[in-house]
This record gives structure tokens, C-alpha cells and sequence, in this order.
């Protein structure tokens, strides 16, 4: 049962700076379930105030209105939300129907802001009452001003109202059409309470079941008073239905639609945020930068195969007039014992050199071939001596092609090695050159070393030990970056990082190094060499230790931080002894070292400023779309939504476009960071990573749309929350 009972109801408008308007003054009068009421008076005599009160779309100052025996003064934003949604159905003079969208849609949203299912059936039923079958798929801004009122009818009476409430339903249309309007609701009328504003008395005597005169806010005089029946008490209160919001599925669609409203101001917002955002992204990216973290993404990149460790010694060369001298040392036992409690190997193993002061000259292989070719040495010669056996072949994943030495005159050569000879050609010492194609080709050679021994002050002689190369070991050499340095483009003039990782990885690694029996260097090498010298400095030459890479980003990581500390300290203290991670991976980041190091510091307040910009920008233009969509939030909010259901609404636009812009900048900003790599490296052959977009860059890009659309967002919609539907309906806030 249901029953409205307006008593002395009183509504003033107050505004600053304004007279006060009074708008109702004191009226009373109940109202039927059913029949057609006109409310009928001059322009500005309180007759929308009237029914925007019954409606819930605004307050009372005094009097109260009474429904079904509750008192609209008790009611809750909720119970009044709760009342537009399911008692109420408006009907404006401007039809306010979202133009954007299909008739059915527009009936369709009534519905769904009521419940969960989906109200085809009822949508259907409602366009054929309006005499519309068949207009469910025309956007509503192609019809004509008659057709549109009957879709607002539609939407209007599709959730079943108890009281269809209409401001000048016929105001904007010619009289024909009023005339059809007007019958239209007639019928509606006879089982809804219509009431229908109207300065038209003609049309309210017509079709008026009761006509009620207002006069500056004032009753004057009504047709047909119904008898005052009702008191609060008498009535049984009310069984409230279950609370229903907008389903998400609903806000996000309007939320889309929302968004793509204005597809060139959406396309422009978001290739200004993309540009601003990627800024974010790779400023970030160079101010976190960080030489472990390259050196370690470099080790991958380059599925570099160990580890070389050596060790450095800095000193104070001031006097010398240079302020830092750097003196690659040689690893005495007790630093070989340190190195190994600082890195977590699985095996170490060292590269013998030879003691400097026993030997005149370098350690050369080939005489001839050197001269010949001197351009390209560093293929043709070794820089150490590693004693190995079938662990050590399986633990660095190397393929050993041929024998393991047996005895102390048989040696393995490195595949990098093998090159050369594949290049240059096997020259045997008094012979001619031998075209080398297959590791056959070169098994079973000898090599000689030449020596020179000491017999006297000033007086010595050339010795030639000779060795028979009886297998080729793969030491996993990625030719691919060396491949310029081992064949034919490489000039020693260019000393790139490329060049230099080649002699770091060359002098201290395992792609020169001559690979003997176990035993050799000890028993066998150190005291022939004693024999043709006289003294000797170290007992163990190490100059290099080398480790198979296991364990993954981590360890390098731990195995970088050596080489960190290395740099982080080699300007605060005189002389050190460091442990260098040497190496391709190494030298190539080093020797970008001062750029990106510069780079950081301006990155980071390049990083931050665009952090700014981006964010500034994005909440203006998230502010802006939401403050531009508030005759809709109106709308919908006549139509029942709560507050809940508004920011739902734009909770999903939002999102979907937070969603978009962060997806998209998270891609460009990779991309560029690659590209910048790229120019880093310009002209090495090898292209080496110093930026890389990780998880913290996302975060900041995150953070910042995030942010900034949520205080874009919450902001406006909140201050048009605040305001009573009518006024932002009718534009005034
Ligand atoms: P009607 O619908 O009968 O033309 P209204 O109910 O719209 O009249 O307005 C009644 C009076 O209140 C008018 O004098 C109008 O100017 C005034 N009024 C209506 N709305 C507002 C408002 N939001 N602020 C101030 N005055 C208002
Ligand atoms: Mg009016």
C-alpha cells in the first residue's frame, strides 16, 4: 500500500550574496495511489521545487512529506537514493537521455541500476507501451523531440514506479505531439500515480484527474482535495527490498563509454602521457642505474662462461705527477685463499703465468707467425697455463675434441686459438705455411716456445721448447661478440670496449691459455724454467682465477660487488689490493663508466620533474573528463544510482584508461631503454646493456598515474557528489 501526504511544506533558496528565494510556502496535500495530478501555475511558482522534493532530487527546509508512514525528514542518503531507484520515475521537460547511447540502452540502464538481471524482457515491454518496438537499436540523438520524451517515458516506467513524476513533459514539443505525450500518460495512469507540472491549464483540465494551482509556492486551489486518511502511524512500515548497486560489469561499460566519448581528445591526452611517462620511465632507468646490476645483465647478455678474477693494486703516483697509478698485480696464495671467502664458487681454478723476472720478454708461440702477423698476435699466442682434467672440462660445460694430455710435453689448445690457425695457417718452425680447416688439421702439430736462458752477465742463448698439441678444447668463446677482434676487422688503433674485453678476456681467461696435465706447472715447468735462470720471485705465478658461473643474477651479482668495491673505494685510500671481475661484461660497462655515472645524478632530477609534469598533466585532464560528465552523473543519479554506483562508474573509466597509459609506457619506456643501449654501444660490435626497465620503474610509472588519476578522480566527483542532484541535472553546480 502506498500513500504521499505533503504537510505545510516550506522551501526557501538561500544563496550568498542572493535574496532569498522563497519556493514553497507552506503547502499541503495528499495524494491518491493512482490517477492522473496536475500541478498547474505561472513560471517561478515552486511547481518543479514541488516535485523535485517528492522525487528526492532535493531537501525541504520545514513541513515534511510523508510516504507510505515514513517521514522523508528520517530519510537516509541512502533511503533517499533507495527511493528514486525504486519508487520514483522522472520524466524532464529536456529529456535528458544520454545521447550517446541506443534507446534500449537508455531504458535499459534504469533497470540495471536495480538489480543484477538483465532487463531485456522489461526494456522491451516498456518501448512497446511507448509505442517504440523496433527503435531499440537507434542512438537516441537521431530521433525526433516526441520520440525521445516517449524513450524517457520508457525508462521512466520501465522499473515499474510507484509515482511517475513529470516537470513540462510536453514543454519542448509542438502540440500534436504534447497531445500524444499527454494521452500516453493518461493511460500510464491508470494504475501509476502520474503527476505532471504544467503551466498549461487547457491540457490539465483535459486530461487532469485533479488539478492543484500553485501561487507563489502557495496551494490556491485544487479540484479535488482527497480525503486526509493517512497518519503516520497507521500505515505498516515498509519491507525493504534488498540493497542493489550497479553491477560492475554495467559501470565498467559505462565507464568505457565514458572514456571513448571523445576519441581525438583521448588519442592526444595519451600520446602527451606517453611522451611525458616514457620520459619517467628511462630517466628512471638511468637514475638507477647500477654498475654491479649492469655488469651482472652484461655476464648474461654475453653468456660469458666464467668468471675471471684478478687482482689490482692502486697507488699514489703524485710524485710521479700522475695522481693514481693502477699495477695489475699477481695473486700470491694468501690472496688466492682470501678471494675464495669472499665469492661462493663451486670450483676455483687459477691461470699460471710466468714469473716476470725469470723470463725476458713475453710469452710468445709462434715467432714467425707473430711477425708476420702482428696485427693480429693476441690470436697466435698464449697468456697462461691451466692444468686440467675431465672435472674440470664438465663443470664450465666446455667439449674437449681430441686427447687429454698424458705427459708434460702434450697440450690442448683453445678453440680461440684454433681460429688463428684457421685464419693464418699452420707454420711450422723452418717450414711453410698449412692451410688449417678442421680441429684434425691442427692435432698432432707441435708448438715451440722460445726461452731465453740466462748463462751469464749479459750473456744468454735461445732455447725452443716444444710441445704436441693433441686436442682442441671449446671454451664456449662467444664468437659472435669477438668475431671482429679474431678475424679481420680489429686494429689495435681502435681500442674499443670491445678490444679491451677481448685482452682482458684473453691475457687473464681461458681463450688463451695453453691447457696442460695436472702437475705441469709445478713439477715440470717451474723448475726447467729455474734451470735456465737464475732466481725467481714468487713461488706461484697466479695471474688470474677463473670460476665456472652458476647460480644465477644473484651470484653474479655477489661476484660483481667484488669489482664494486674495487671502484667504490679506489679513490679513498692509497694503496689496495682489489680482486677485479674481469672480463668482457666488465670492460665493457667500465668503460662507459663516467657517462652513465654523470647520467645518474642528472637522471634522477630529470626522473623526478617529469614524475611532476606527468602527474600535473594527467589529473588535469582526468579532472576535466569527470567535471564534463556531470549532467550524466545527474542523469543517472535521477535515475537511482547512489554515490557508490557514480564512483564505480568512474572508477572503471579510470582505470581502463590508468590500465591502458601504464601498459603502454611500461612498453615504451623498455623499448627506449634498449634503444638508448644501442646508441651507448654505437659502433662496438657488441651491444651492450647499461639500462634496463625493471620492476622499480614499473612501480614509479604506476605510482605516478595511479596517483595522479585518483586524486583527478576522487576530487570532482566527490564535489559534484555533494550537490544535490537537481542542481547538477540543471547545471547550476
Ligand atoms: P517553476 O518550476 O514553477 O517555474 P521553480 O520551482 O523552478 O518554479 O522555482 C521557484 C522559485 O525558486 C523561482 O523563483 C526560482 O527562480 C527559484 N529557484 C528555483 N531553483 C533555484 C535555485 N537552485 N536557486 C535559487 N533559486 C531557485
Ligand atoms: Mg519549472
Amino acid at each position: 500500500m502506498k500513500s504521499i501526504s505533503i504537510r505545510n511544506l516550506n522551501k526557501t533558496y538561500r544563496a550568498k550574496g542572493c535574496a532569498d528565494v522563497p519556493a514553497l510556502r507552506g503547502v499541503s496535500f495528499d495524494l491518491p495511489e493512482k490517477g492522473m495530478v496536475f500541478i498547474l501555475g505561472k513560471s517561478g511558482c515552486g511547481k518543479s521545487t514541488l516535485l523535485n522534493v517528492l522525487g528526492g532530487l532535493d531537501n525541504f527546509d520545514g513541513g515534511d512529506v510523508i510516504i507510505d508512514g515514513r517521514s522523508m525528514k528520517d530519510f537516509s542518503a541512502k533511503d533517499t537514493d533507495r527511493h528514486r531507484n525504486e519508487k520514483v520515475g522522472f520524466v524532464f521537460q529536456e529529456n535528458n537521455l544520454l545521447d550517446e547511447y541506443t534507446v534500449e540502452r537508455n531504458v535499459g540502464l534504469a533497470v540495471e541500476l536495480q538489480s543484477e538481471k538483465d532487463g531485456g524482457d522489461l526494456v522491451a515491454a516498456a518501448l512497446k507501451s511507448v509505442d517504440l518496438e523496433g527503435f531499440g537499436d537507434r542512438k537516441c540523438n537521431r530521433l525526433s523531440g516526441g520520440q525521445k520524451q516517449r524513450v524517457a517515458i520508457a525508462r521512466a516506467i520501465v522499473k515499474k514506479p510507484e509515482i511517475l513524476l513529470c516537470d513540462e513533459p510536453t514543454g519542448a514539443l509542438d502540440s500534436d505531439t504534447g497531445e500524444e505525450i499527454f494521452n500516453l500518460l493518461k493511460k500510464i495512469s491508470n494504475d501509476t500515480l502520474v503527476i505532471v507540472v504544467s503551466h498549461d491549464r487547457e491540457s490539465a483540465e483535459k486530461y487532469g484527474d485533479r488539478v492543484i494551482e500553485l501561487k507563489d509556492g502557495q496551494v490556491i486551489s485544487d479540484s479535488a482535495p482527497a480525503e486526509t486518511k493517512l497518519t503516520e502511524t497507521e500505515t505498516e512500515p515498509e519491507v525493504r527490498k534488498k540493497s542493489c548497486g550497479l553491477p560492475a560489469k554495467r559501470a565498467f561499460s559505462i565507464g568505457a563509454s565514458f572514456l571513448i566519448a571523445r576519441p581525438v581528445r583521448l588519442a592526444l591526452c595519451i600520446i602527451i602521457c606517453l611522451l611525458t611517462f616514457t620520459c619517467v620511465g628511462v630517466s628512471d632507468s638511468f637514475a638507477s642505474y647500477n654498475r654491479e646490476k649492469a655488469i651482472a645483465d652484461n655476464l648474461v647478455k654475453y653468456k660469458t662462461p666464467y668468471y675471471i678474477f684478478t687482482q689490482t693494486s692502486v697507488y699514489d703516483l703524485a710524485n710521479l705527477g700522475v695522481e693514481f697509478g693502477y699495477i695489475k698485480n699477481i695473486f700470491n696464495e694468501t690472496e688466492y685463499e682470501r678471494l675464495k671467502t669472499l665469492v661462493k664458487c663451486d670450483r676455483y681454478d687459477k691461470v699460471n703465468g710466468f714469473p716476470i723476472n725469470s723470463i725476458n720478454g713475453s710469452f710468445y708461440t709462434i715467432e714467425e707467425l707473430r711477425v708476420r702477423h702482428d696485427k693480429y698476435d693476441e690470436t697466435l699466442s698464449f697468456h697462461g697455463i691451466v692444468e686440467f682434467d675431465e672435472s674440470f672440462v664438465s663443470d664450465y660445460g666446455f667439449t674437449l675434441y681430441g686427447e687429454y694430455p698424458q705427459s708434460y710435453d702434450e697440450i690442448v689448445i683453445p678453440d680461440y686459438m684454433f681460429e688463428g690457425f684457421k685464419t693464418y695457417g699452420y707454420t711450422p718452425k723452418d717450414g711453410t705455411a698449412q692451410t688449417v680447416s678442421s680441429y684434425d688439421d691442427i692435432i698432432g702439430k707441435t708448438l715451440s716456445h722460445k726461452h731465453r736462458a740466462q748463462l751469464g752477465e749479459g750473456n744468454y742463448e735461445y732455447e725452443y721448447w716444444t710441445y704436441k698439441i693433441v686436442g682442441v678444447l671449446d671454451t664456449n668463446v662467444n664468437k659472435k661478440v669477438y668475431d671482429r677482434v679474431m678475424y679481420k676487422e680489429y686494429d689495435g688503433n681502435k681500442y674499443d670496449a670491445i678490444g679491451m674485453a677481448d685482452n682482458a678476456m684473453t691475457r687473464y681467461g681461458l681463450q688463451e691459455a695453453m691447457f696442460t696435465a695436472k702437475g705441469f706447472y709445478q713439477d715440470y715447468f717451474v723448475p726447467k724454467l729455474q734451470q735456465i735462470n737464475n732466481y725467481r720471485e714468487t713461488d706461484d705465478y697466479i695471474v688470474s682465477v677463473v670460476c665456472p658461473i652458476t647460480g644465477g643474477k644473484k651470484a653474479m651479482l655477489q661476484a660483481a660487488r667484488i669489482h664494486e668495491r674495487y671502484h667504490s673505494e679506489l679513490n679513498a685510500e692509497n694503496r689496495y689490493n682489489y680482486f677485479m671481475l674481469t672480463g668482457d661484461a666488465q670492460e665493457i660497462v667500465d668503460y662507459k663508466d663516467d657517462t652513465m655515472d654523470l647520467c645518474k645524478t642528472i637522471f634522477f632530477y630529470t626522473a623526478l620533474g617529469t614524475s611532476v609534469i606527468s602527474a600535473l598533466f594527467v589529473l588535469y585532464y582526468v579532472s576535466g573528463v569527470v567535471t564534463e560528465k556531470k549532467r550524466q552523473v545527474g542523469i543517472l543519479r535521477s535515475l537511482g544510482a547512489s554515490k557508490g554506483d557514480i564512483f564505480k562508474i568512474f572508477a572503471a573509466q579510470n582505470g581502463i584508461f590508468a590500465g591502458g597509459l601504464i601498459a603502454l609506457a611500461t612498453v615504451f619506456s623498455a623499448v627506449t631503454d634498449v634503444i638508448i643501449n644501442s646508441y651507448l654501444t654505437k659502433g662496438y660490435v657488441a651491444k651492450a646493456v647499461f639500462l634496463s626497465f625493471s620492476i622499480r620503474q614499473f612501480a614509479v610509472l604506476a605510482a605516478v598515474a595511479i596517483l595522479a588519476i585518483a586524486v583527478g578522480v576522487i576530487i570532482p566527483v566527490i564535489k559534484i557528489l555533494r550537490a544535490k542532484p537537481v542542481d547538477i541535472i540543471s547545471g547550476r553546480k
